[in-house]
């Protein structure tokens, strides 16, 4: 014990090497899972050896808080279903936020770590900020103030992405001025609290900070979502790193950066391959000013389309050269990716060339499809990523869309008067033959209806994605050689 207190700096420096690892793991799917096997080696080195350090007195609650935590874990990472990985994401987040927040409460009222940081009293209501280091006050304002918008922005995210009824997305003139109003308190609380120490500003711009995540968060539009989980990514990473330089943890600074960086570099990505800018999209709105309606809420025109059953439609993948599969949302929903994967080999058989086409913000989470399709051993090389893929799309004679809509939706090629004008898409609407299954001609996520399944080119195959697949498979079967 007193070898692991002793050399402590140096197992958190072991930790955040095997971190920097994991992301390094992360960024491919072959490399992936030992990315994750570094992820966990590390995280057991900084758990155990911030266990040891550790004063006596806590340990034990350590270990209670280790347990309750460590069961909770396990029972919803056996439970959760992939579909709800996002809004699980999004709470997890939430709690960082809020540890973020606890921690600069407990180290504000915690007189012995006042004492430790050269403060003489804490008095009824002003600490002693002169005795108190400024650096550290700093630490707290921040990492308080950070923590506090990522818990209830995170909140309001899970509640949006879990389709409850109280996260409402709220819109008008009036959002913009509240929001910037509490904003500006929330900063003035914050600087008179670091310049005088005065503990009502203090909670006051902890109050500001929580009701300023809610009402942040709240104008964003659906489509926007994965956005706003990548940006609570990268705030809970800071947030944590905050609460490293307060616990003077060298582990949490730097695991907490890395969090942090990475999760602001992903949103400036989703950012680009969305067409958006990162204002915009948390200042703008919902997508195009208005707040885009949730699924099935949108009003639907009478319009032709043509469908046809899946026996057609397997006849007709069978007698093809090439045939791109655009899984969206629908394939999640339908848990589809296992019968897609043996009709995929079943066509391969046949002499087809069968790929998979992946948009980025496809599904409820960034690299929803790439898990599904990997969880169902579809070959790597299989699957393209939209800017692969798109220019193949002219020359391909079947594309199968199933249970994606907005990713595929031309409007935001064609239509500068809808809200997702901008965003890139997959470009299924150039293929020689469109095939979609869903269930019915609801609209998606962003609560748009598509001109694709009205295309004289397409062949709408309504049913549960999992059935429809096999009964194709079954077809092919049927008619095969
Ligand atoms: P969409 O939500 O646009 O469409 C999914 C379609 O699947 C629906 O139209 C639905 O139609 C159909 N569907 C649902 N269940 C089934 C089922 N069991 N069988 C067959 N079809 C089914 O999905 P996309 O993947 O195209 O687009 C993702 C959207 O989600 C984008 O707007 C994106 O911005 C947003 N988003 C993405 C996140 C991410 O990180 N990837 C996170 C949060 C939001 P029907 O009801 O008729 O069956």
């Amino acid at each position: 014990m007193e070898f692991i207190r002793d050399y402590a700096d140096w197992f958190y420096l072991i930790g955040a090497v095997l971190f920097i690892l994991t992301l390094r793991g992360l960024s491919g799917p072959k490399t992936a899972i030992q990315g994750n096997r570094y992820g966990m080696i590390a995280m057991a080195i900084a758990v155990l050896t911030t266990f040891f350090v550790a004063e006596n007195p806590v340990i034990w609650m350590i270990i209670g808080a280790m347990i309750l935590g460590g069961l909770v874990g396990i029972a919803r990472a056996r439970t959760v279903p992939m579909t709800q990985m996002p809004e699980t994401v999004a709470l997890m987040h939430s709690l960082v936020g809020l540890a973020a927040v606890l921690i600069a409460v407990a180290a504000i009222l915690h007189n012995n770590k006042l004492l430790e940081i050269g403060a003489d009293a804490l008095t009824a209501n002003n600490i002693d900020f002169h005795a108190m280091s400024k650096v550290h006050l700093f630490e707290l304002f921040v990492g308080c103030f950070v923590g506090a918008i990522t818990f209830t922005a995170s909140v309001f995210a899970y509640g949006k992405l879990a389709a409850k009824k109280w996260a409402k997305t709220i819109s008008g003139a009036w959002v913009k001025p509240v929001q910037a109003i509490i904003f500006i308190a929330m900063l003035a609380c914050g600087f008179y609290f670091f310049s005088t120490g005065n503990m009502t500003a203090f909670w006051a711009m902890t109050a500001l900070a929580l009701i300023f995540g809610w009402v942040w968060i709240a104008p964003v539009g659906g489509g926007d979502m994965p956005v706003v989980v990548s940006l609570l990514n990268s705030f809970s990473g800071w947030a944590a790193a905050g609460i490293g330089f307060t616990l003077e943890n060298n582990m949490l600074i730097v695991a907490g950066s890395l969090v942090g960086s990475s999760g602001a570099i992903l949103s400036y990505i989703m950012c680009k391959a969305m067409n958006r800018s990162i204002i915009n999209v948390l200042f703008g709105g919902a997508m195009g000013g208005a707040a885009a309606p949730v699924a099935g809420a949108g009003e639907q025109v009478q319009r032709n389309y043509r469908s046809g059953s899946a026996d057609d439609a397997g006849f007709l993948m069978s007698n093809a050269d090439s045939v791109v599969i655009v899984p969206g949302y629908g394939m999640a929903q339908g848990r589809a990716q296992n019968a897609v994967k043996e009709l995929a080999n079943l066509l391969k058989e046949e002499g087809v060339k069968v790929r998979f086409a992946i948009h980025p913000v496809a599904g409820r989470m960034p690299g929803h499809m790439n898990v599904l399709l990997a969880e169902a051993d579809v070959p790597y090389e299989d699957i393209l990523e939209m800017d692969e893929i798109n220019s193949d799309f002219p020359a391909t004679d079947v594309v199968l869309v199933i249970g994606a809509n907005d990713v595929v939706n031309p409007a935001a090629k064609d239509d500068p008067s809808s809200p997702i004008y901008g965003m890139p898409i997959l470009e299924a609407h150039k293929a020689r033959t469109i095939m979609v299954i869903k269930r019915s001609m609801a609209t998606g996520y962003a609560g748009l209806d598509n001109d694709l399944f009205y295309n004289d080119k397409t062949m709408m195959i309504f049913g549960d994605a999992k059935k429809v697949v096999e009964d194709m498979t079954k077809a092919i079967n049927g008619t095969g050689h």
